[in-house]
């Protein structure tokens, strides 16, 4: 096939905490950054972009600690074309500087009022400092691609001469198609040193045009974990990651299975959530609703999806409305360990597809629940709720106590949390410590109607071990709601835990 031989070996620039970080909103602090630079250096990238050490005293403290923290990548820091900037990522004992210098005329003239002989000057002039202070230099065309290419040639040609040892070409505002990118691609791969290729996402080619550039040469991408960035962000890791590996069966030395768990991380310390239909790491990713889809993925998963989720370190979910089919429910019973009749299963589609009617999205909770009823197999919760006191307030700190029955057994216990939602939570989480260890994985409320009376509805993920469910309730008081799809999820959970140690003794009695 075309193009797969094209490519060697292909590098990655993660910059999520230098271009990423610059998302609106998001400003990390230094344990949070360190976290996420070693969980990019354990995945196999090969540059992290730590920061611009010229920002802030407080970015240069997180860089300098990524760069003690004993990596494998090349740890790198943004820079201007400006001897004060190099002199601060020197201070940050960085390996790398990417020396961005602005190359359009637009940028040229009318941000920098400079032209076009001064900004190869001042390249030139930064770089060889860089160089003579021992650090490998990204020379940086900024707004490249509404540049001037012969210009750009010749900028890249005196910073190679200046001894930049690779170069990046960067679309600033996300304006390259493919088919440009190729032929830019094939020009600026003959110029000896390997060169970047830095894309923004405005019109959601990011990834289009980064593929079409290592295609056409290019050595090394720069990318974001989640696409996350200005405006509308950068390339995504995953996407080019999972691209290059699936589409072009091309080994990226990443590992792929770490992708969901880093995308989480970043999720979660950024406070950016994922649209539901992001590609790769998308809650939907790799969700099923309807039931013919169901009936095909029963058959072979591969009818509909173009790759197992398993790759990326993710599991397939069935997801239950209205749409539900008799193999979507019997798939989705199977995983939570029951056996049902043809009746039976026609009793719960029915049961299943009411709730669905009534606007619901069914979750995994209700499912045992209407499942047990047909079954006739209800038992009684493990965990119930007896008390709770929640103090919240402008001068306090949010805590909560909690008195419930565990197993028949009263335990009281008292958690402080970051809101009162937070306090309870923990609470009653340290109260079940000794039997379980359930995780809160994620969190969701919609408010149903308006209004500060209005009701809501709670959804909770739910995980204990490497089982993970949903749960979810409503109501007018935000705090009761988030604690009853708490305790759903969590009775739930140790149920099914109860099922396959109910399993294992049988299996060992047989044994014996
Ligand atoms: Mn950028």
């Amino acid at each position: 096939m075309r193009g797969i031989a094209l490519f060697g070996k292909i590098r990655f620039l993660d910059t999520t905490l230098r271009d990423g970080e610059q998302t609106p909103g998001v400003s990390l602090i230094l344990e949070e950054k360190v976290d996420i630079a070693r969980a990019l250096d354990d995945i196999g990238v090969d540059v992290i972009e730590a920061g611009s050490a010229a920002t802030s005293e407080g970015e240069r403290q997180s860089i300098r600690a990524i760069s003690a923290s004993g990596l494998d990548a090349e740890i790198c820091s943004f820079a201007r074309a400006v001897i004060r900037d190099v002199d601060n990522a020197l201070d940050c004992n960085v390996d790398s500087v990417h020396l961005v210098v602005s190359v359009s005329d637009l940028h040229i003239e009318r941000k920098l009022r400079s032209d076009r002989t001064s900004v190869i000057r001042k390249a030139v002039e930064v770089t060889e400092y860089a160089k003579e202070h021992g650090l490998i230099v990204e020379l940086s065309g900024e707004d490249a691609s509404r540049a001037d290419l012969d210009f750009l040639v010749s900028l890249y040609e005196a910073g190679i001469r200046a001894g930049a040892e690779r170069l990046c070409f960067c679309d600033t505002v996300g304006v390259l198609r493919p088919e440009i990118t190729s032929d830019i691609f094939s020009r600026l791969s003959q110029l000896g040193v390997p060169v970047s290729i830095h894309c923004h996402n405005d019109f959601g080619m990011a990834t289009a045009n980064t593929i079409a550039a290592l295609r056409s040469g290019a050595a090394q991408a720069h990318v974001t974990v989640n696409g996350i960035g200005e405006r509308s962000g950068n390339t995504s890791l995953e996407e080019v990651v999972m691209t290059l590996e699936s589409l072009y069966k091309v080994s990226t030395g990443i590992k792929c299975q770490q992708l969901y768990q880093l995308s989480r991380l970043v999720s979660r310390l950024t406070g950016i959530p994922l649209a539901p239909n992001k590609a790769i790491v998308g809650e939907n990713a790799f969700t099923h609703e309807a039931g013919i889809h169901v009936h095909g993925l029963l058959a072979d998963t591969a009818t509909y999806e173009p790759m197992p989720p398993e790759i990326v370190g993710r599991k397939r979910r069935i997801v239950l409305g209205k749409h539900a089919g008799r193999a979507s429910v019997e798939l989705a019973l199977k995983d939570f360990g029951f056996a049902v009749t043809e009746d039976q299963l026609a009793q719960i589609v029915t049961r299943v597809k009411d709730l669905g009617d009534k606007g619901k999205r069914v979750s995994d909770a209700d499912l045992q629940a209407i499942a047990e009823i047909v079954l006739s197999i209800q038992k009684e919760p493990r965990v119930r709720l007896n008390e709770l006191t929640v103090v919240a307030g402008n001068t306090v700190t949010p805590t909560a106590s909690v008195k419930l029955q565990l197993d028949g057994l009263e335990k009281l216990e008292a958690g402080t949390g970051v809101g009162p939602v937070d306090a309870a939570i923990n609470a009653i989480r340290r109260a079940i410590s000794g039997v379980a260890d359930v995780r809160l994985e994620e969190y969701h409320v919609d408010a149903i109607t308006g209004g500060t009376n209005a009701l809501v509805e709670v959804w909770v993920t739910m995980a204990l071990a490497d089982r993970k469910i949903t749960a979810r309730a409503a109501g007018a008081d935000i705090i009761m709601a988030s604690v009853e799809a708490v305790l759903e999820g969590i009775n739930r959970l140790m149920q099914l835990d109860d099922k396959a140690e109910n399993a294992r003794n049988r299996l060992h009695a047989s044994k014996n």
